[in-house]
């Protein structure tokens, strides 16, 4: 249960405040900005579903005696490595919604009003926001001595991840063809191919 004797978890619960205040804040500046392409499987619902479960399980730790079967101890310096981790994810997420401002969805889809955006930290990789979740997901077993609440959103984002970025980019293909192939070439997926310039 949640204490302030655990700094961990209560580190974890802050950054988990933050997070879902940034994503809500960014869900409301994208409301109105109707859908003309959307790609929706019953695949993709599942995987996301079983994505949010992995990040809201941490609340049933931190609240519920239930998930306690499943603790174990990690030693501190681990906790510190995820705290600034989850920093980390925080800013990549928070920089990730500002730059891709009113594209933004949760589901596979092109807006109305749909730009390709490649500055900010799109300038770099294709995939800041999952490359965030990564990291929160990482952070999330680092932080919380469960293994279930601690490591369930990682195992299951990696299969959304892999899933969807192949997809999302078929999909950005098809609407931006050569201006998409041509940011392909000069950017990473989830890791920084600094300074964003062409590779040979
Ligand atoms: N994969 C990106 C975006 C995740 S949000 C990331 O991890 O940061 C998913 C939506 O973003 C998709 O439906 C797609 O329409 C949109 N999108 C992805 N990359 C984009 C880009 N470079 N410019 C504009 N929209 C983009």
């Amino acid at each position: 249960m949640l204490g302030i004797d655990n700094i961990f978890e209560v580190i974890f619960f802050a950054g988990f405040v933050i997070g879902s205040v940034i994503r809500k804040v960014y869900t409301f500046r994208c409301r109105g900005n109707k859908s003309v392409d959307k790609r929706k499987s019953v695949v993709d619902i599942i995987l996301i579903s079983a994505a949010g479960v992995g990040m809201a399980l941490p609340l049933f730790y931190l609240f519920t005696p239930w998930l306690d079967f499943a603790d174990y101890d990690l030693p501190g310096w681990l906790g510190c490595v995820g705290t600034v981790v989850f920093a980390m994810a925080l800013f990549l997420l928070w920089r990730s919604h500002a730059d891709l401002g009113r594209n933004w969805s949760a589901i596979l889809q092109i807006r109305q009003e749909h730009s390709l955006i490649t500055n900010g930290v799109y300038r770099y990789m294709r995939h800041p926001m999952y490359a965030a979740h990564l990291l929160w997901a990482i952070a999330q077993g680092l932080l919380l001595e469960n293994w279930l609440a601690g490591w369930i959103f990682l195992v299951s984002f990696i299969p959304t991840y892999l899933v969807r970025a192949p997809k999302e980019e078929q999909m950005m293909l098809e609407h931006f063809g050569e201006e998409y192939r041509e940011y392909i070439s000069r950017t990473g997926r989830i890791i920084p191919n600094f300074p964003g310039k062409p590779r040979k």
